[in-house]
Order: C-alpha cells, then structure tokens, then sequence
C-alpha cells in the first residue's frame, strides 16, 4: 500500500496514566519520524483514557487519537485490531509501533496480518535507511543481532521495553486530538474478562522495568538462604530475578524468572549471586547494561558478560556487601 512518511504509535495506559512503555514509543517514533520527515501519531485506546491525551502531546505526537469507551476496558484484540487497523489504513503511515507487552505482543503481529504487511517483534534498535526502517533485535538467544526490513507497508515492530531512550515530556506541548468514533456490537466480543488476578507483589519495583535487579542462582544453596538475595535487593531499591533453575526447584515463584522461556529485562545494573551464566539465561539479559557477578568459579560463564566480578563464597562476600550497601545508602 502507499505510504505516507507518518509514524504510527500504539500507546498504552496503565493504573489510569500511561504506561512507562509509552514514552520510550514516542521517544524512538520521534526520531523515526524525524528521519522520514513525518508527523508522529499516537493512538490510546480504553476507557477512561481520554484525560491522558494531553500527556502523549507533550511527549511529542503531534496528533492523538482516542478511543474511549466502557468496552474497551480491558484489553481484547477483537475490540482493539479493528479500531486501530481502521485508523492505521486511513493515514497508511510508514511505521507502526507498538509495545512488547502483554497487548503488543498480540495486537503487532495481528495488526499486520490484517494490514497484510509483516512484523518485526522485540526489536531494541531502530534506524532509517531511505523511506525504509531497519528493525534490529536479538537473535539466536540475544547471541547476535537481527536487523529486518520490512518490504511491505506500513513496517510494523514491537519495541522491547526499556531498549528505547523514553521521550522527556515539554509542558505546554500540545498534539491535536481527535477522538475516534467506537461503534461496538458488544454481542460481537467473543471473551470477556471474568477476573483479574494480580501475581503476588514482591513488595520491590517491577521486575521488566528495574533499573536495578539482584538475580539468585542454584549456588544459594537452598530456599533458606534466598533472604540474602532479598536483602540485598531491599538495600539497593532492586527488583529480585532468579535463574530456572531457582524457580524449578520452587525457592520463588515462576514469575521472578529471567531468560530465555522467562522474563526479558534491561536494568542499568544486573548483579547475579550464584548464577552460572547458561546461555538461556543469558538471553534474557542481553539489554543489561552493566552485568556484576559473585561465583566461586573463576571459569563460570557469566564472568564472560560480567563488567565487574567477584571470585568467591557468596556466603563470605555478600552479608558484607550488603552490610555496606545499607550503611551507605541509610547514610
Ligand atoms: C529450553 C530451556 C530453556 C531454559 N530457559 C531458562 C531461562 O529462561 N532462565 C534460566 O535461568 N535458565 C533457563 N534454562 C536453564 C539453564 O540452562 C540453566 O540450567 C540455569 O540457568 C542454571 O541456573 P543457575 O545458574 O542458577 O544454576 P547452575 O548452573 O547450577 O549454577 C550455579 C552457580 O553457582 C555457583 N556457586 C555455587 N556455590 C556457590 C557459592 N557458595 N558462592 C558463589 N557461587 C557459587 C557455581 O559455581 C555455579 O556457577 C533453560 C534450559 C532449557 C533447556
């Protein structure tokens, strides 16, 4: 299809404001867009959504669909895919650009089946050659890096979060909102949402967007030793990680593991205690950006990744570590 060269953001709310993966959408559809010359779009589809229009002009998009209406609370892709088709088809941007969360992950590759155009998933790097944008994410269990052009178009990715610098808001910025008219059969949604269960809080901040992870490993030794980990994490404001390893064995919940068939996560500092550094472990912390490790292995793995490591007993090192860690920071 034809293309114009606007780029076409899939912005989403969270706990009624935006989610924090919206910012780094406009951060990395602001440069897109200004490489190809384009305006920025976004879109924000839900209910109650609409006050947050404001907030994505002033992270630059210079317009802003909504589309708000009580069956759009929860997400559904029956629901969401034709609003947001519907308006990608009228403006046929150049890119589309959506999130790797829970809704981007189903909504990107439907959107382009249904566009008939493909889909680049997890990408942590964008750039333009041309009228073309070359999507780049991990391969191979992030042991090399892909990059794609999409032929057809729009080009549509999902964005891996945290991989993208999130756009910094300019107060008194305004993008022209528009709101998209919903004409829902609600006869015609197939699933309804019956409840929501929460996974059990771990009290520290969330694992996906950390800056700062203190992940254990099967060295701990044991359950009974897993409070060192947590203390640590408490001390540094960390979110707490875990190897399968660790999560098999039922130490902690599923929910806590980093890898390959757990979690992804890019946090400024990853700090592994125990962790021999499998490569499907690995693969989820191939957007961290500074890797420590404590392992009495001077041959383990992880140390191939680690910007700074310890050779050693965790059970020597760490009490003292974070001994100095909360002095330090209670100071
Ligand atoms: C298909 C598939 C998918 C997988 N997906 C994942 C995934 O998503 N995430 C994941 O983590 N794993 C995954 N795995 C498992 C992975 O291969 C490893 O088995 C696992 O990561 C190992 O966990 P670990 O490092 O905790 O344990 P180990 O490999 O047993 O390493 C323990 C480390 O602790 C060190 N140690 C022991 N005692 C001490 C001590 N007192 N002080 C300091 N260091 C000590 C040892 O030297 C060792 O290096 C997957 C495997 C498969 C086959």
């Amino acid at each position: 299809m034809a293309h114009t060269n606007a780029v076409f953001v899939v912005a989403e709310a969270q706990n009624g404001g935006l989610a924090t993966i919206s910012a780094e959408l406009l951060g990395a559809g602001r440069a897109i867009a200004n490489a190809l010359g384009g305006p920025l779009v976004a879109a924000l589809v839900g209910h109650n959504v609409a006050s947050l229009a404001a907030q994505l002009g002033e992270l630059g998009a210079d317009r802003v669909l909504v589309a708000d209406d009580p069956l759009l609370a929860d997400y559904q892709v029956e629901s969401y895919a034709p609003l947001i088709g519907q308006s990608v088809r009228s403006l046929a941007p150049a890119a589309v650009l959506l999130g790797q969360t829970f809704t981007g992950r189903e909504l990107g590759p439907r959107l382009a089946f249904d566009l008939e155009t493909a889909v680049a998933t997890d990408c942590v790097r964008l750039s333009v050659e041309g009228d073309r944008v070359v999507m780049a994410k991990p391969v191979y269990g992030g042991n090399a890096v892909a990059e794609y052009v999409v032929q057809t178009s729009p080009q549509v990715a999902t964005l891996r979060a945290r991989a993208f610098e999130p756009a910094a808001p300019q107060a008194g910025r305004r993008g022209e909102v528009e709101q998209l008219p919903v004409q829902l059969d609600p006869a015609a949604l197939r699933a309804r949402v019956v409840e929501t269960v929460r996974a059990a809080s771990t009290g520290g901040p969330n694992l996906k967007e950390a800056r700062v992870i203190v992940a254990g490993g099967r060295g701990l030794g044991g359950p009974e030793n897993w409070r060192h980990v947590e203390e640590l994490a408490q001390a540094l404001g960390a979110a707490v990680g875990a190897t399968r390893a660790v999560t098999d064995a039922g130490w902690v919940p599923a929910s806590l593991q980093v890898g390959l068939t757990g979690v992804t996560v890019s946090p400024d500092l990853y700090l592994t205690i125990g962790i021999s550094g499998a490569v499907q472990h690995l693969a989820g912390i191939t957007g961290a950006k500074n890797v420590v490790a404590i392992n009495r292995d001077p041959e383990a793995n992880i140390f191939k990744v680690a910007r700074f490591g310890v050779v050693g007993d965790w059970k020597q090192v760490l009490p003292a570590f974070t001994r100095k860690v909360q002095e330090l920071r209670g100071r």
